[in-house]
């Protein structure tokens, strides 16, 4: 038999909140510092090794479609592995699906993404119900009997895994279901209709072409309704306790996110309650949406920081050519770049959750600009991150048994749901051209660096927003890209080691880098910055 040697240990038992000092500065700069005590056991309880499994084996046994029973009876029922409910019932233990709303107080939303930010390390798919219940509720408070009937069951936290009417269940979870065959982007071509039944209530008929976690209580659907496109609330089961016409046709065969179930829909008369005004369904649910692209920065940031805490300590154990991989200069530089996305990501996702735990205008300009112009990058740059992390990994990353090619499969899904890249562009120039204090608030924000490096760099952009030119759709992604670099830069620069706001200014702000990974030039203390990334404990 041969000998087995230069491999690592497994990364685990691991605690993802005290092992993470970029997560730890982050939590307490922006304001959720109260919370430690509880991501601390949080962190430990995700990084233990059979939680750690429980992702495996969430993506290894993959949801399966029931639609009808042994007798022939319509069920539309889709069944989940154990570790699917494991994962749910640690996820909404520590309130990951509505806590901010459940106990709000200063640095609720930063809080909860801290959680979500560590659990997406260990399984991202459960992540979709999670993130959609979170999305749902200022959407649902809308409607004060809706959110009267439904909200006390989202803020519960015993997740209960059953199929039957919410008023039996002790916890419930929200979908939504906007996206059809012929658009997703272009929702006003929606046709599914929404009809009066007469008793104040609405039946839907038609399709979603994307409708995900479907056994989720109950879902948000845009359906067209006499007066137009509305919002509605859509049970999976009806008020007389029978199962609502909602027929799974199919479940999607996806890359990654598998351990998650995405559904083609259609309703035959199903039962639901509109939401809002009618006629005002985008506006009703876009609320949702703005909640939703956070989750897809902090669920990005997330991947990246699994991948790179995977890589670090790799490289910390292999040696190659007589020295440990993380010694060798040119790795150093690869894992030391890895590193400067991968906080750049975390500290611009957390400075926007800050922005949704605040009041006043500046907060909610923040919110409408950054939020889909830090989802579209931060998004972006997770599969280049997940893909050099692997290669860190050499032949053993390739391979199912390390997490890297399920977060390399998972990484460019938060780009394209909830609006893909270019609608997040293009939602960037909208934003900027409907609010009148943008320029300034984003001024306000990266000025505040006061460093000559990212004056320069902000001078540019800023003549950029306030002429003509930022109309120009297709500079769209170049306008986004700078402005989250500039964000980006100033958050470092003002809250990072030198070692790490150096280097991220020298090669993002001018030259090649980032655009491949391990390119950081003369001068920068690449060790310094993988020691800090290094997991810890
Ligand atoms: C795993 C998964 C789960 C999903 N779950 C759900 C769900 O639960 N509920 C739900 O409603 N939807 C869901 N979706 C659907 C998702 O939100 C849509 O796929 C997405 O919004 C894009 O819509 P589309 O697929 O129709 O693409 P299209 O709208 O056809 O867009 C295709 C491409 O064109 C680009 N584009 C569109 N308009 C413009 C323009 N004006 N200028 C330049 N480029 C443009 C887009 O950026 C995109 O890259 C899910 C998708 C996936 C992959």
């Amino acid at each position: 038999m041969f000998e087995v040697s230069n491999q690592p240990p497994p990364l685990e038992p691991y605690n993802l909140f005290a092992g993470d000092s970029v997560l730890r500065e982050a939590v307490k700069r922006e304001r959720a510092g109260w919370a430690e005590g509880g991501l601390n056991t949080l962190g430990a309880t995700l990084g233990k090794p059979e939680t750690i499994q429980l992702g495996f084996d969430a993506n290894r046994f993959t949801p399966q479609l029931k639609t009808l029973d042994r007798y022939g009876h319509r069920i539309d029922e889709v069944e989940f592995h154990p570790a699917w409910h494991s994962l749910l019932t640690i996820a909404l233990r520590a309130g990951l699906h509505s806590s901010p709303w459940a106990k709000p107080e200063p640095g609720a939303h930063v809080a909860r993404a801290a959680g979500t930010y560590m659990l997406g390390q260990i399984e991202s798919g459960v992540y979709c119900p999670l993130a959609m219940t979170y999305g749902s509720v200022p959407t649902l408070r809308q409607a004060s009997d809706i959110a009267k009937e439904w909200l006390p069951k989202i803020f519960a936290r015993d997740y209960d895994r059953r199929f039957i009417p919410v008023k039996e269940k002790t916890a419930a979870l929200i979908g939504m279901g906007m996206t059809e065959n012929q658009g997703g982007s272009d929702l006003r071509t929606n046709t599914t209709r929404a009809e009066p039944a007469g008793d104040g209530s609405f039946r839907l008929h038609g399709h979603k072409w994307f409708m995900s976690a479907p056994m989720c209580d109950a879902f948000l659907i845009l359906a067209q309704a006499a007066k137009g496109l509305s919002c509605l609330l859509m049970p999976r089961w009806t008020p007389d306790g029978e199962r609502n016409a909602v027929r799974i046709l199919r479940l999607k065969d996806k890359l990654g996110n598998r351990s998650n179930a995405s559904s083609e829909v259609e309703f035959d008369g199903a039962y639901a309650r509109l939401i809002g005004e009618e006629g005002r369904g985008i506006q009703t649910i876009i609320e949702m949406a703005n909640y939703t692209r956070l989750d897809c920065c902090t669920g990005s940031s997330s991947l990246m920081r699994a991948a790179l805490a995977q890589a670090v300590h790799h490289a910390r154990y292999r040696t190659a050519f007589q020295k440990k991989l993380i010694d060798q200069p040119l790795m150093t530089n690869v894992l030391a770049d890895i590193a400067l996305e991968c906080e750049a990501a975390t500290a611009l996702s957390f400075r926007l959750a800050r922005a949704y735990d605040e009041e006043g205008e500046a907060a909610q300009v923040f919110r409408r600009v950054v939020t889909p112009a830090a989802k579209f990058w931060i998004c972006k740059r997770a599969p280049f991150v997940t893909a050099e992390a692997m290669e860190v990994l050499g032949g053993s990353g390739y391979i199912e048994e390390s997490v890297m090619p399920r977060l390399y499969r998972e990484a460019p899904v938060n780009s394209i749901w909830e609006g893909s890249g270019n609608v997040m562009c293009l939602d960037v120039l909208r934003a900027i051209g409907r609010t009148p204090s943008a320029a300034d608030v984003l001024a306000a924000e990266i000025d505040d660096a006061g460093d000559a490096r990212i004056k320069a760099f902000a001078a540019k952009l800023q003549r950029r927003l306030r002429s003509p030119e930022r109309n120009d759709e297709a500079q769209a992604r170049a306008l986004t890209r700078e402005l989250v670099l500039a964000l980006q830069a100033a958050l470092l620069v003002k809250h990072a080691p030198a070692a790490v706001a150096d280097a991220f200014c020298v090669s993002r702000l001018a030259g090649e880098g980032g655009s491949a990974f391990g390119l950081l030039p003369h001068g920068a203390d690449t060790a310094a910055i993988v020691a800090r990334a290094a997991p810890q404990g």
